[in-house]
């Protein structure tokens, strides 16, 4: 496994790759929802490179970009465990240079949801995104269903631009209480890791209810929002059930919709979703 810091070294290692290339972006502190993206792009590629890569511009001023955790020794054990081929961690200066300022802006699907909730993250994500395919050439890119949005935003861009690569959607991975696993997780306290589940019940019980029948989107999210508020760490930001397609919001729930939330437990914010098909 090579690991390379500089855009110029990965260049010259990116030419001499065995095609196809698969290709994971992630910002590091790896867990196994990563590794299912890692394991996938292997099984279908005959090179696999991962970036690992905290990228600034898709955090706001008030986020937690400093805090973000970060073990990239750990990080690099693990990938070299599955047989990753090359790693690009590079530091923010090689990304970014003095003076950068040119950004990628993906319209309507970008401004819903994590859109509304986080002005200006899908232009850090699409844009970090862009300048990464732009220097791996991946001929498939792998991204978790966890980021619905982000995977809905990254196959738009990548539709517009033409950028010639296929992307590719990985099942979200969760903990055996559902919780998906998420580098964030590592900031809940016991307490609050505890009542974190109640994401996952809330979009099970969503689930349940359309199965049963039920089709009023308000319904639907008013028991959604009752169970997650017997909580008293949960602060619920947005409950979504919306066409998983263009994101708009559904009165009347018609498959497939993408029934999506962001919660705070204390001062974690965490983001899961499913599709009801
Ligand atoms: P991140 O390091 O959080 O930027 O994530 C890197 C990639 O891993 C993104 O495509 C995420 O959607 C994906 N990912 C994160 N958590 C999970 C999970 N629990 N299951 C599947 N994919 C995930």
């Amino acid at each position: 496994m090579k690991v390379v810091e500089t855009i110029a070294e990965l260049r010259k290692l990116r030419q001499k790759l065995p095609g196809p290339v698969g290709f994971v972006p992630t910002m590091g502190y790896l867990h196994e929802g990563h590794l299912a993206l890692v394991r996938r792009a292997k099984a279908e590629n005959a090179s696999v490179a991962v970036s690992i890569f905290v990228n600034p511009t898709q955090f706001g001023p008030s986020e937690d970009f400093g805090q973000y955790p970060r073990d990239p020794q750990r990080d690099l054990a693990m990938l070299e465990g599955e047989g990753t081929d090359l790693v690009f961690m590079p530091p923010v200066e090689e990304i970014y240079p003095p003076g950068f300022n040119s950004w990628v802006e993906v319209g309507e699907l970008a401004q819903r949801l994590e859109g509304a909730s986080r002005p200006g993250h899908f232009r850090g994500v699409a844009t970090v995104v862009a300048r990464l395919f732009e220097l791996v050439k991946p001929d498939r890119a792998y991204f978790g269903q966890k980021d619905a949005q982000q995977l809905l935003v990254i196959r738009k861009m990548a539709a517009d631009l033409a950028l010639g690569l296929e992307v590719i959607a990985v099942p979200t991975v969760r903990e055996a209480d559902g919780l998906a696993m998420s580098s964030r997780n590592t900031y809940l306290n016991p307490e609050e890791r505890g009542q974190a589940a109640v994401l996952y019940r809330a979009l099970t019980l969503a689930q349940r209810l359309y199965n049963e029948g039920e089709r009023n989107a308000e319904t639907i999210r008013g028991k959604m929002t009752d169970l997650i508020q017997r909580q008293p760490l949960a602060d619920i930001d947005y409950i979504s059930i919306a066409d998983a397609e263009t994101l708009e919001e559904l009165e009347v729930v018609r498959p497939p919709a993408l029934v999506s939330m962001a919660v705070k437990i204390g001062r974690t914010r965490l983001i899961d979703n499913v599709v009801v098909e």
